[in-house]
């Protein structure tokens, strides 16, 4: 059987693992030769046999933790159960991963009515000794016999009153003395210590599945199975008198990352006292001038960790009778900002490296300096939730369609836009609204892509909300109705819902920043381009350090005002003659539109994909639009109508679309080649260096390819014609359906690039519709049934292995081809590091994910070179 409980001289900080981040960090300190009361640590393996064995401690454990416990009587000198020299213990929790707060925690066990009466006795201290016994008393009966612990501090006031007293300073031995035997009559504790100890152990251990801690391992990805060890050290008393008191610290100022000593002390207060909140603490300067000697101790202690430890930590100690003990230690918890800076400081400070600094920085720390935030201390009552489809935070007046919003936000005012769902044609409504709020769709939706896209902040499938437009209203499940012209908050990183406006914190960039994003790039081996098709989208990506664009979804040109009618003329053309007019048109928007991107881009390539979506979602829907549109163009309603009849499909998104529009509309896809060639010599012409990709969608095998091929071969060949230019391009294909990925041996004799289409692939994979998938992924993530959203984090399992096989199939036969990835993956931490394994070219992602990405890429790289 493995050994399950270990002194603190017995582990160190590797043992996290065994040990808990506390308990292995408790004997890092007392190998350190720091003044840690003694103590021991029941391992985490022990917690899960717990729970194996129906909530029962293993049999042999009492025994080996009692041999343990006879060491720390000898070390401390003083014996537990004893009232003539009694020992007291504090009994801990500690998980692998720091849960601040999340779990239980019992002091001062050990005391009886004999040994209350025996601490009294030897300490001289009656108060002090009371005080402690009915703190215990207190502790134990809520924290092991869930009681309430309202009721204990009720009888505290209560009994404060009768006597006029203002507060716990007024309170005498006698008075503690009387408020235990309250406590006593309402609650029935066992007397004997070795029993406390059983039931606290077990309490904590019980602990690892309180409801907050559960939320909390949720919402930070910490396995269920890991399970907690308990701590059990001596006390010390901060609560003994004057000179005496408890305080937190860290080493340097978490929300900024200012180098300075940062912390506050409470002077006669046990540490419980400092970390509940319950009372406010002075500064930690009001240590150095009451007691100095103890402040120089104390800041050597922190100096020396941080140096040990090489990172900023968060520290707790006593002070009893003027001596001064450590009691946790522990990386601290910052802010993006303080992460940035801090992670930048260390380095120059020679404590850490660039690679170790990259690794210190989350991805959602470089995003808080992309986005305003909604400020987490701000926050008030939530009444909806939904997708976090778009990060930042937003306010502004509600508006419900497209139209409204760009009214409403003429003279300024910011305005959300609160739908049931987005479809393109919302598009200049979204562009203008501060923030946008869906009751459907998941976070590859519409609205989440273009929102993610344009920096806006945009929350989806809030299915609590339920949202009537012609009514102007939206109802939460509680029964709140939203008006139009009320004032909400948005936090997209949350995805939650506010009512009025609630204080942000600034987007801004920093010097640190931009060292940490310059190391990113040293230390990368993924290139970063963006998704974007308008010439300020490409700008913005290049300034956020794109190297070049991924993917530019052509058909976004087309649903701009002016040329929506066009395409709508195109498509519902009587005959192909007809259709080659409205095409020559379109032809110099998008041959316009791409010299504006080449010159952005000017010497990175540009991946243009052709037109992708089935050709009805250009079309209206509604009967007043659609006559509306035969008016325009001239046409009997009638005649709209039948062709929107007849272009709809039962399953779009496996219907008419991809490069199959180009197999049965091969004018189509030749107007877009010379767009983008011409568009190309334009550029060069004008002194730029334009490197078109030409990318063909949802092939599934070589003979779409070499069909759709050769259209582009032709169409290029006539534009280029007899100019004597050398214009650098490329084409190849998107891979996105799993049959391009099973074929890709094929494919690769007849492409130069693939680009993993990881959105359709997903959804074709798993047969889960992007658009409906809200309605029923959080039940899967609730009942465990997946890990995580496919749509968001790339499935490896399955998912990553079609891409593997493509990129190790296609490579076997064909060298010199490139392998991105342009899916909304392409923006997240874990699916760039699984990218990176896969040996990918580069990612595509949203502009403002760009910097996310350099720094994902980075660390993915700098942790596979170990
Ligand atoms: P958490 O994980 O919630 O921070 P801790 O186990 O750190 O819980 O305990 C909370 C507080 O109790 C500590 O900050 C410390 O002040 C106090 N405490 C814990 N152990 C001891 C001890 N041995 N002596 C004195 N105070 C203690
Ligand atoms: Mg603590
Ligand atoms: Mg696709």
């Amino acid at each position: 059987m493995a050994k399950r409980v270990y002194l603190f001289n017995e582990g160190n900080r590797e043992d996290r693992d065994l040990l808990g981040g506390k308990g292995a960090n408790l004997c890092e300190m007392t190998n350190l030769g720091l003044p840690v009361p003694f103590g021991f640590i029941i391992t985490t393996p022990t917690c899960r046999e717990f729970f194996e064995n129906g909530n029962k401690l293993p049999n042999l454990l009492e025994q080996e933790y009692r041999v343990a416990l006879d060491l720390v009587e000898k070390k401390m000198d003083a014996r537990f159960g004893d009232p003539e020299n009694p020992l007291l213990f504090s009994v801990r929790s500690g998980a692998p991963i720091s849960m601040p707060g999340m779990m239980n925690t019992i002091l001062n066990l050990g005391l009886n009515d004999a040994i209350a009466e025996g601490l009294a006795r030897k300490t001289d201290n009656p108060r002090f000794a009371y005080d402690s016994y009915r703190r215990f008393i207190q502790m134990f009966a809520e924290v092991v016999m869930n009681h309430d612990a309202h009721a204990f501090e009720k009888e505290i006031e209560h009994y404060k009153k009768e006597r006029g007293y203002e507060t716990d300073v007024d309170m005498t031995a006698a008075d503690w003395q009387a408020i235990v035997e309250r406590f006593k009559a309402m609650a029935d504790f066992p007397q004997d210590p070795f029993v406390q100890l059983r039931m606290a152990v077990e309490a904590v251990f019980l602990s690892w599945h309180t409801p907050r801690a559960n939320v909390y391992r949720e919402m930070n990805n910490i396995p269920d199975s890991l399970g907690t060890a308990v701590t059990v050290q001596s006390m010390v008393y901060g609560n003994f008198g004057d000179d005496s008191g408890s305080g937190v610290a860290f080493t340097r100022n978490p929300s900024t990352g200012e180098n300075r000593f940062f912390g506050e002390f409470l002077f006669n207060a046990a540490g419980e006292d400092v970390v509940a909140g319950t009372r406010t603490p002075q500064p930690i300067s009001a240590l150095k001038d009451r007691l100095p000697a103890v402040y120089d101790q104390l800041n050597e202690t922190q100096a020396l960790l941080e140096r040990h430890y090489r990172d900023m930590q968060d520290i707790e100690f006593t002070v009893q009778e003027g001596r001064f003990y450590m009691l946790q230690t522990r990386s601290g918890k910052r802010t993006g900002r303080a992460s940035v800076k801090i992670a930048v400081d260390m380095v120059g400070e020679g404590l850490i490296n660039e690679k170790e600094a990259l690794l210190r920085v989350s991805p959602e720390h470089v995003e808080a300096f992309l986005h305003p935030m909604v400020d987490p201390e701000a926050k008030t009552d939530i009444i909806a939730t939904g997708l976090p489809a778009s990060p930042g935070g937003a306010t502004g007046a509600i508006v419900f369609s497209a139209d409204e919003a760009v009214e409403v936000a003429r003279d300024g005012t910011a305005v959300i836009l609160v739908r049931r769902e987005t479809t393109p044609e919302d598009i200049h409504g979204m562009k203008v609204a501060a923030g946008i709020l869906t009751e459907l769709g998941g976070m590859t939706s519409h609205a989440a892509v273009v929102a993610r896209g344009m920096g806006v902040c945009a929350i989806t499938g809030a299915s609590s909300l339920s949202v009537n437009a012609d009514a102007g209203t939206a109802t939460t499940k509680d029964g709140v109705t939203l008006k139009r012209g009320d004032i909400i908050t948005l936090d997209g990183t949350a995805g939650e819902v506010m009512l009025g406006d609630i204080p942000k914190t600034e987007a801004s960039s920093s010097d640190d920043f931009q060292t940490l994003l310059s190391w990113a790039d040293k230390h990368r081996r993924l290139k970063v381009r963006a998704n974007a098709e308008t010439p300020e989208d490409a700008i913005r990506a290049r300034e956020l350090g794109a190297e070049g664009i991924g993917l530019c979804r052509t058909e976004h040109m087309f649903f701009e005002a002016e040329r929506i009618d066009l395409m709508r003329a195109m498509i519902l053309a009587p005959d192909r003659k007809a259709r080659k007019g409205y095409l020559k048109k379109l032809q110099a928007f998008q041959q316009a539109d791409m010299v504006a991107l080449f010159k952005a881009m000017d010497g990175l390539p540009v991946t243009v994909r052709l037109l992708d979506p089935p050709l009805h979602e250009f079309l209206p829907h509604g009967e007043e639009e659609t006559r509306a549109l035969a008016k325009r163009l001239d046409l009997h309603s009638g005649q709209v109508q039948t062709a929107v009849a007849e272009l709809s499909e039962v399953n779009p998104m496996l219907g008419f679309r991809g490069c199959r529009l180009s197999v049965v509309y091969p004018e189509i896809t030749r107007m877009q080649v010379r767009a983008i060639i011409g568009a190309a010599l334009s550029a060069i012409e004008e002194g730029y260096q334009p490197y078109p990709e030409i990318m063909i969608p949802l092939t599934v095998n070589v003979r779409e390819i070499r069909l759709v091929g050769d259209i582009i071969d032709a169409s290029i060949r006539k534009v280029l014609g007899e100019k004597s230019v050398s214009l650098r391009y490329k084409v190849g294909t998107m891979m996105e359906t799993p049959r391009a990925c099973l074929g890709a041996d094929r494919l690769a004799t007849a492409v130069e690039f693939m680009s993993f289409g990881t959105n359709d692939l997903t959804q074709m994979t798993y047969g889960f519709s992007r658009d409906d998938a809200g309605r029923f992924i959080p039940q899967y993530l609730d009942k465990k049934l997946i890990e995580h959203d496919p749509f968001i984090s790339l499935d490896q399992r399955a998912v990553g292995r079609l891409m593997r096989l493509a990129v190790e199939e296609s490579r076997a036969v064909a060298k010199g081809i490139k392998y991105g990835i342009c899916g909304e993956h392409g923006g997240d931490p874990r699916s760039i590091q699984f990218c990176h394994e896969l040996g990918l070219d580069y990612v595509s992602c949203s502009p403002y994910r760009v910097p996310v990405a350099r720094v994902a890429a980075a660390q993915a790289h700098v942790l596979a070179e170990g």
